[in-house]
């Protein structure tokens, strides 16, 4: 982002902001917050480069964010250069073997040592893991039962879904002043590798974590109705309509589920927000102003 428009605000009303943000970080100190980037959030450079400004402040100012990234587009390009294309059920990408190759090194060779890089040039320090590391993410294979008819099984091949997370790796880093990226891939029984969502992912690690927020950055406003305004809050009942009548689908159907039972799970504020708002982090954080979507569990 250029600033320059910023130059026009006096300095009594910057000294102000800044001194509204106080309450925030007095409140949210040494607070856990785990923030899903990525996929379609993360395609603009300087968004990216204000994201990694907004993780490093986070630190800095005494709260321990946690990155977990998608990478849904980068994913898509790489499959594409190999000939190959994407294929979803139900929110979730069809992983035969060949893609599982693509989905590591695009993840972790590339999308996350990107997101590491960023963050260090902000002045952080990162360090990038995937499930594997310390053995965080423990998983199985997918079991996909049809939305509409659960007597039919999908086979969407090396799909994962968690079994287990150990957070010690993450809380090892978090008291070394690191800041975790990981991503979103869990190994299984016999060290074969899953690729999970990466909001599936965010939202479990929220709850072992006992975070206190969970934020997941995406593409659109928030979740929105079939007239497409905003919903700004929505409840556990509510959710199961909005599944039941085709209101959320695609990416969003593993987004909600998984913001919901990290709300079920007592992680205290759930967002769904827009990542291509610049600093839509901050503003979300440490502002009163509410942005996007909220998830409650009742
Ligand atoms: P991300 O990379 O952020 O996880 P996804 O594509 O997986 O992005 O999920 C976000 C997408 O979900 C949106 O871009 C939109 O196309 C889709 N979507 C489906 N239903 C809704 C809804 N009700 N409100 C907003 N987005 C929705
Ligand atoms: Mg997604």
């Amino acid at each position: 982002m250029t600033t320059d428009h910023l130059l026009s605000i006096a300095p009594r009303d910057k000294a102000e902001i800044l001194a509204q943000a106080l309450p925030y970080i007095r409140k949210f100190h040494g607070k856990t917050m785990v923030i899903k980037y990525g996929g379609n959030a993360m395609t603009d450079p300087a968004l990216q480069q204000d994201f990694a400004e907004d993780v490093v402040l986070l630190k800095l100012v005494g709260m321990n964010p946690v990155v977990v990234h998608g990478g849904g587009p980068q994913i898509e390009a790489a499959l594409g250069r190999l000939g190959k294309k994407g294929e979803f059920i139900q929110g979730m990408r069809v992983t035969d073997a060949e893609t599982m190759e693509v989905v590591e090194w695009v993840l972790a060779g590339e999308v996350q040592q990107d997101i590491v890089g960023l963050i260090n040039q902000a002045g952080g320090k990162a360090v990038g893991l995937t499930g594997r590391d310390g053995g965080m993410i423990r998983a199985r294979k997918l079991k996909m039962l049809d939305n509409k008819d659960p007597s039919v099984e999908h086979d969407v091949g090396q799909v994962g879904d968690i079994v287990a997370i150990d957070p010690s790796v993450v809380k090892a880093l978090q008291d070394d002043a690191f800041i975790p990226v990981i991503s979103p891939i869990g190994f299984g029984e016999n060290n074969e590798s899953y690729n999970i969502n990466a909001d599936v992912v965010a939202s479990k690690l929220a709850e072992v974590l006992r975070a206190e927020k969970l934020m997941l950055l995406t593409n659109t406003p928030g979740v929105l109705d079939k007239a497409g305004n905003l919903l700004t809050d929505l409840t556990a009942r509510r959710i199961d309509e909005l599944f039941a009548d085709g209101t959320i689908s695609g990416g969003m159907l593993p987004k909600i589920a998984g913001a919901l039972d990290a709300a079920k799970a007592g992680v205290n504020a759930v967002h769904i927000i827009d990542g291509r708002v610049p600093h839509a982090m901050l503003l979300e954080i440490l502002t009163e102003q509410a942005y996007g979507t909220m998830i409650r569990s009742h």
